[in-house]
């Protein structure tokens, strides 16, 4: 969707609404397509005494395998963008003002970016996950398994010998 800003510039007071969507279910991440339901998008683009701003709210399911167990798991995400509109900057760029030479704003274009960038680094069904052991592959959030806990790494305990001296 490409929004003619050219009203909002030209009028104080002057507001255009947003209410839409934006189909991301194609969009691979981490060898994945997390985002199977449209990104909703929610706000507006005003003109505040001369200053014209865009404030949207993005709203999205990020449903993936959990990065410990595998388990499905489904996290609502909600991130907002709220900067100003100018045709042209004076000086350096700023990450607060985004330029539109020609008055028209692509709301899907900035939309995928920002959701894009957001996109969690971790996924986890819950913060206490504890994953599968890695020896003999039982999930651990079900229970012990009988693997005894100290086989670890001959280079961290070497490591963990050295921090204690
Ligand atoms: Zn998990
Ligand atoms: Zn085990």
């Amino acid at each position: 969707m490409v929004l003619d800003l050219k009203s909002v510039f030209a009028n104080i007071g002057k507001e255009i609404s947003i209410d839409s969507s934006l189909d991301m279910s194609e969009t691979d991440f981490s060898g994945g397509f997390p985002l199977k339901t449209p990104v909703s998008v929610k706000g507006k683009v005003f003109n505040r005494a001369g200053v014209v701003e865009i404030d949207i709210f993005m709203d999205y399911d990020f449903d993936a395998p959990c990065d410990r167990c595998g388990k499905d798991t489904v996290k609502h995400y909600s991130i907002e963008l709220d900067k100003m509109l100018a045709t042209s900057i004076e000086g350096e760029e700023s990450d607060t003002i985004i330029t539109v030479p020609d008055m028209k704003l692509d709301v899907d274009e900035l939309v995928f970016t920002e959701v894009f960038l957001s996109l969690p680094a971790k996924h986890l069904c819950k913060e206490t996950c504890k994953g599968y052991c890695f020896s003999c592959g039982k999930n651990l959030n079900e229970g012990n398994c009988e693997c005894k806990s100290e086989s670890i790494d001959p280079r961290l305990a070497k490591l963990a010998d050295l921090l204690n001296n």
